[in-house]
C-alpha cells in the first residue's frame, strides 16, 4: 500500500494508498475530535485525517451513529481515516474499558481506513523493567490484532506502534519483532513528552533506532509530532506521516505555530505568514475577537503553514535539497541543532539511502554539514581509492579545478608527514607516480580526475572558513598522507591547514598534472562502480567524443561501439550495451541485481524491473544509480537506473524498482 516516488536521505516522497483514495506522503493527518470539531480540515488542505476510536466507542451518541452511518459520515471527511485506540487515554488515565479485540472490531465496524491496536505508549525516562515490561505486552497485542484482522479477512489496514521508551535497543527489538508480523503501516509511538521537553536529541536516537529495523517498504508515522519546525528533521531520517491536535491545541492557547517556532498572540505585532487569515487580519484584531471565533482563525493559519512546510519538504526531496532544508530548519532552537549535531553520528546509516546523484548542489552551512552522508561517502571512496607513490596537494581556486589549473607553480613544500625521515633524503617527485588533489571544504581532497563528479564540482562553501571545518580537513588529511612515500603541499594550503613542513620542494616548475581523458575515464568509472571499473571499461581503441560547446567528454566508444555517455549535469557515466557486457565482468555480484528466472524475458524485452521478482542484490547500490540485471545463472539480461537502493529492492514487494535502459534478446 506504500511506492516511493523520489528520495533524499532517508526521506521519501511517496503513495499511501487507501480505500478512500491515495495519499501523498510525508503527509500530515489533522487530528479529528469527532464531538468538537469545528474546522473543516479538508478546506484548508487536509488529505488524510486521524481520530480516535476510543472516544466513539465509549460515547453512545457518538458510537451508535458511526457503526450506522460509517465513520466518513460521523465526522464528515470522505478522504483517508486512520484512528488510533485509546492508547493515549490509557497512558494518562490509566485504564481504559475496551480489550484489544474489541477495540479492532469495532474499527472495522465503522469503516476506518487504517486502524490501531491497543498498545502501551511508555514514556521516555521510564525504569527498564517497566519499559521491558509494557513491551511485552504491545508486541503480544500487535500480535493479536494482526492475524485477528488477517484471519477475519479485514478490509482495514492495521498499524502496529514502536515503542520502547528511550532505550535504543528496546525500540530495535521491538521494530524487529513487529516486522515479523507484517503490518501495513509503523508508527512510532510515545515520543510526544520528548518533543515537549525539547529533547530532540532523543528523538532522533527514538527514531533512527526504529525505523533502523523497520521495513522500507511501509509507511512510518511519527505519532503526535506537529509542530512544523521538527518535519523536515524527521523525514530526513524516514518518517512519513506526522498528525497534529497541535494546530487546534496551540490555537486555543493563542499559539501561532511557524516553522521557526511559537508565537503567542499577546507578543505579536505583526502577523507572522502570508496565509488568508494573516493576509486579512492585524494582531489587534484577532485580539478583540470573541474566543471562539479566534481560536478557529489560529488554527487555520497553523494548518496553512504546517501543509506549506510540507509541501515544502516533499520539493526538497525531490530536488535533492532536503538536509539544506533540514540545517536551516534546525537553526531555529538550540536543542534542534543538537538534535541535527547528534544526527552526524547516524552518517553511515543515512548514506546507504541517500542518492549518489542529486538534481541541487550541495551547500555546506556549517560544522554539521561535515557528517553530511555525501561527506561520509566520498571520505570512504578516497580511502578506496588506488593511490601511486607521491600526492599533491593544490589550494582551491575556480571549479571544475583540473579546467583553470595553473601550468606551473612557483613554490612546495614538503610536507612533514615522517618526522624521523629528515632532510638528508633528497624527495623526487615523478609526475607520472603521482596523485593530485585539490583541498576542499568538506570534502577534504578532490582528486583532480574526479573534479567534475557530483557533488564535488556542484557544492559550495563559504570562503571564510570555519575552525571545526579546517580542523577536520587536517585530520583527514594527516591520516591519508600516511599512505604516500611523499606529500607535497602548495604553500597556501599549508599555511590554512598550519602544518609542519621538511624543506622547499627545489624543482616546483616541474610538477605537473597532465590531463589524461582515459585516466579521468577510469578515475570515474571507478568512483562510479567500484574498483576495476575503469579497467573493465576502457579497453580496445578508445575514443572520445566532446562538446563543443563546453569541451566536456560527452561519448566514449571503442572503435565504433559506443561504452558510455557522460551526463552532463554530474559527470556520471551512463552504460551502452558494450559497457554494461564489460561492467558484468567483475566479479560477484557488483552493481547487479539478480531477478527471478520466470521474468527473464520481460527484462531481455527492456521492461522494467519489478521489486517482487528480485531475489539478491550488490549492498552498495543507491537509487539513481546505474545497475546490472541479471537472472539466477548471473547472465546479464538487461542493464538501468535503480529506483530504489539494495535494502529497499529486497524489502518492497510492489511497484518499480529498476527502469530498464536496454536488454540483450536472446
Ligand atoms: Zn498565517
Amino acid at each position: 500500500m506504500f511506492e516511493i516516488k523520489a528520495k533524499d536521505m532517508r526521506g521519501r516522497v511517496g503513495v499511501l494508498k487507501t480505500k478512500h483514495g491515495d495519499v501523498k506522503t510525508p503527509n500530515l493527518m489533522p487530528v479529528i475530535h469527532p464531538r468538537k470539531q469545528t474546522i473543516n480540515v479538508k478546506d484548508c488542505g487536509a488529505d488524510i485525517v486521524i481520530t480516535n476510536a476510543y472516544l466513539i466507542y465509549k460515547d453512545e451518541d457518538l458510537s451508535k451513529k458511526a457503526l450506522d452511518v460509517g465513520l466518513h459520515e460521523l465526522i464528515n471527511f470522505d478522504g483517508p481515516i486512520m484512528t488510533d485506540s485509546g492508547s493515549f487515554q490509557l497512558s494518562v488515565y490509566g485504564d481504559v474499558e475496551i480489550g484489544n479485540k474489541e477495540v479492532i472490531e469495532f474499527q472495522e465496524a465503522i469503516g476506518t481506513d487504517i486502524g490501531t491496536s491497543l498498545d502501551i505508549p511508555t514514556g521516555p525516562y521510564v525504569d527498564r523493567e517497566k519499559a521491558e515490561e509494557d513491551l511485552e505486552i504491545t508486541i503480544e497485542r500487535a500480535k493479536e490484532a494482526i492475524s485477528f484482522v488477517k484471519d477475519n479477512d479485514y478490509e482495514m489496514k492495521i498499524n502496529s506502534v514502536v515503542q520502547g521508551s528511550t532505550y535504543p535497543d528496546l525500540r530495535e527489538y521491538c521494530a524487529t519483532e513487529l516486522t515479523k508480523l507484517d503490518a501495513d503501516l509503523y508508527p512510532i509511538g510515545a515520543v510526544v513528552p520528548l518533543m515537549e521537553m525539547y529533547h530532540y536529541r532523543d528523538l532522533v536516537d527514538a527514531v533512527m533506532h526504529s525505523v533502523k529495523c523497520l521495513p522500507d517498504s511501509k509507511a512510518r508515522h511519527l505519532m503526535g509530532a506537529g509542530h512544523p519546525m521538527i518535519f523536515a528533521l524527521c523525514v530526513a531520517m524516514g518518517c512519513d506521516l506526522f498528525d497534529s491536535a497541535a494546530y487546534i491545541l496551540y490555537a486555543e492557547g493563542d499559539r501561532f505555530l511557524t516553522t521557526r517556532g511559537t508565537i503567542k498572540l499577546e507578543n505579536m505585532t505583526e502577523m507572522p505568514c502570508s496565509c488568508e487569515v494573516c493576509c486579512k487580519y492585524t494582531p489587534d484584531d484577532l485580539r478583540a475577537m470573541p474566543k471562539e471565533e479566534r481560536v478557529k482563525l489560529i488554527a487555520q493559519h497553523n494548518l496553512h503553514v504546517s501543509f506549506a512546510e510540507l509541501r515544502l519538504i516533499r520539493q526538497a526531496i525531490a530536488e535533492g535539497s532536503l538536509m539544506e532544508l533540514v540545517e536551516e530548519r534546525c537553526r531555529a532552537h538550540p536543542m534542534l541543532l543538537d538534535a541535527l549535531r547528534h544526527l552526524g553520528e547516524y552518517s553511515e546509516d543515512l548514506e546507504k539511502y541517500d542518492p549518489r546523484s542529486k538534481k541541487s548542489a550541495f551547500f555546506y552551512t556549517g560544522p554539521e554539514s561535515l557528517k553530511r552522508a555525501e561527506v561520509t561517502r566520498h571520505l570512504k571512496q578516497l580511502e578506496n581509492m588506488d593511490k601511486k607513490k607521491n600526492l599533491v596537494v593544490l589550494p582551491a581556486y575556480r571549479k571544475p579545478y583540473s579546467k583553470y589549473l595553473s601550468n606551473s607553480f612557483k613554490e612546495f613544500l614538503v610536507y612533514a608527514k615522517d618526522e624521523s625521515k629528515g632532510e638528508d633524503e633528497p624527495c623526487i617527485i615523478d609526475n607520472k607516480e603521482t596523485d593530485f588533489a585539490v583541498l576542499d571544504i568538506p570534502f577534504c581532497l578532490i582528486p583532480l580526475e574526479l573534479d567534475e563528479v557530483y557533488p564535488l564540482s556542484q557544492s559550495d562553501a563559504p570562503k571564510i572558513h570555519d575552525k571545526i571545518a579546517v580542523e577536520f580537513v587536517r585530520d583527514f588529511l594527516v591520516d591519508f598522507a600516511e599512505n604516500y612515500d611523499n606529500v607535497l603541499i602548495h604553500p597556501k594550503v599549508l599555511d590554512e591547514l598550519e602544518l609542519d613542513f621538511i624543506e622547499e620542494y627545489e624543482h616546483p616548475e616541474e610538477i605537473k598534472f597532465e590531463k589524461d581523458d582515459i585516466k579521468k575515464l577510469k578515475a570515474i568509472a571507478d568512483y562510479q562502480f567500484g574498483h576495476g571499473a575503469g579497467d573493465a571499461l576502457f579497453t580496445g581503441k578508445i575514443k572520445i567524443e566532446k562538446s563543443k560547446k563546453t569541451g566536456k567528454i560527452r561519448h566514449v566508444f571503442d572503435k565504433n561501439q559506443n561504452i558510455v555517455n557522460m551526463r552532463a549535469s554530474d559527470s556520471f557515466l551512463i552504460l551502452s550495451k558494450l559497457g554494461a557486457k564489460r561492467l558484468a565482468t567483475l566479479d560477484g555480484m557488483r552493481n547487479k541485481v539478480m531477478i527471478d528466472n520466470s521474468v527473464e524475458s520481460f527484462a531481455r524485452d527492456g521492461k522494467s524491473v519489478f521489486a517482487k521478482f528480485i531475489i539478491d542484490c550488490d549492498e552498495n547500490i543507491r537509487s539513481n544509480d546505474e545497475v546490472l540485471i541479471v537472472n539466477e545463472e548471473g547472465e546479464l539480461l538487461a542493464f538501468g537506473k535503480a529506483l530504489l537502493n539494495h535494502k529497499e529492492m529486497l524489502d518492497f514487494k510492489t511497484g518499480q524498482a529498476i527502469k530498464t535502459r536496454k536488454g540483450f534478446k536472446k
